[in-house]
């Protein structure tokens, strides 16, 4: 099977999520990592491309050359991931989209619904795929738990409990030092910090799950370390679409929580608990029965699950295999789309520029609600209402 070409933009040396990407990308060695603009310094993102393996020309200073070195290609890049600071997501994710490449676009995808929409309708009329790297869903265990969802075991979900709490940010000393001091700044952050930085990834685990989306929430946002301008802290109260209920804490103040992606799902016939840092543990409790361990890995498992898997139990996956699978999907899709096929189901799990617009849309209907005392406000954006 030829091999698909894959470049990146952003995710530079020192950066915290590129070297992820790289890695993701290339476990399955589906992708050959041909072309990049990798720095916001064009000297030091041409430099580092090269120390990579790119070759010179196609070690891009900016991703407006890369953008115009690759349009003609005959080699044309099959996808371009996106991993820059969250405000230029939106001219460079639409740029490659509109000369016919597929992207990844971390997330948030966008800082406006308006930007959000536009990406959407951009990949409608191009043809092309746009994803978000909601790289956590990836995890075979989560696929797992949305199969055994969709399949009915638990009934009706009337409640899930979802936290993204770490504890990073917690040190009120640190609050001045300039990594940190950005994600509650405004100006370069946007309307949200804490919410928009990490409370989407729960509240899309959440959808991810239940195949709900938000329809109303309330929110209440506090910064609680007194300099931030925006919220360090987060509890959001969402009503789903199907009618389950989402109760979400995100924090970045949480001392002793690490990565602290957790979910507990409960349904009319039993409750499922899994936790990001015990990632190959799925806890299944039926309705008054005894608690199970599914191990990943192990026989019996959904196709969703298995197909995700590369190890045996009892050896340790992680987040890397997570975001591969992100990319598994989107090479079986794109080689799909090639041969003139229709991809494999279980490829179809990737998430996509609607799931972007619905955390955008999430994100400002949190900020309306949390300024008005914790006012229920619609979250659906209207364009994606059912
Ligand atoms: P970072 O600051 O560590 O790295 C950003 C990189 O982008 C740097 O190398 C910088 O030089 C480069 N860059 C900046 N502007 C550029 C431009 N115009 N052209 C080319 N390169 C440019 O940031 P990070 O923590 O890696 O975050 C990057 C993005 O990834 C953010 O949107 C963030 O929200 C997202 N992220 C997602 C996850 C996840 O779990 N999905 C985790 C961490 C970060």
């Amino acid at each position: 099977m030829a091999r698909l070409n894959w470049g990146m933009v952003g995710g530079g040396e020192g950066s915290q999520i590129g070297p992820v990407h790289r890695i993701a990308s290339a476990l399955d060695t589906r992708f050959d990592f041909k072309a990049a603009a990798l720095d916001a310094d064009a000297e030091k993102g041409r430099a580092y491309a090269r120390s990579l393996g790119i070759a010179p020309d196609r070690a891009y200073g900016t991703w407006q050359e890369m953008l115009a070195g690759e349009s003609n290609r005959s080699d044309k890049l099959d996808l371009v991931t996106v991993a820059t600071p969250n405000a230029t997501h939106f001219e460079i994710t639409k740029a490659f989209l509109e000369a016919g490449i597929n992207v990844l676009c971390e997330k948030p995808m966008t800082v406006t619904v308006e930007e959000a929409e536009t990406i959407v309708a951009t990949a409608k009329r191009t043809g092309t795929i746009c994803a978000v790297n909601y790289g956590y869903t990836g995890y075979p265990l989560v696929r797992h738990m949305r199969a055994m969802v969709a399949r009915g075991d638990l009934g009706k979900i009337r409640l899930i409990v979802v936290e993204f709490s770490h504890g990073f940010h917690a040190d009120a000393s640190q609050a001045d030092n300039p990594r940190m001091r950005w994600r509650y700044d405004p100006s370069q952050a946007g309307v949200s910090g804490q919410f928009a930085d990490c409370g989407i990834h729960a509240l899309h685990m959440a959808s991810f799950v239940s195949g709900q989306n938000a329809h109303m929430l309330s929110a209440d946002f506090a910064s609680t370390i007194a300099s931030r301008e925006l919220e360090d802290d987060a509890m959001v109260n969402v009503r789903m679409d199907g009618g389950t209920t989402v109760r979400l804490w995100t924090s970045s103040v949480a001392v002793g929580s690490f990565h602290g992606l957790n979910i507990r799902v409960f349904g009319e016939k039993g409750g499922l608990r899994w936790a990001q840092q015990w990632p190959d543990q799925l806890f299944w409790t039926p309705l008054n029965g005894r608690t199970e361990t599914m191990e990943r890995g192990m026989g019996g498992l959904s196709a969703d699950a298995e197909r995700a898997t590369r190890i045996a139990a009892g050896h340790s996956e992680g987040m890397l295999v997570a975001f591969a699978n992100i990319y598994a999907d989107l090479a079986d899709v794109i080689e799909a789309g090639r041969a003139g096929r229709a991809p494999t189901p279980e490829a179809l799990h990737f998430p996509t520029a609607e799931d972007g617009l619905r955390s955008i849309a999430a994100i400002r209907a949190s900020v309306a609600s949390s300024r008005a005392g914790g006012a229920w406000v619609v979250a659906e954006p209207a364009s994606l209402k059912r």
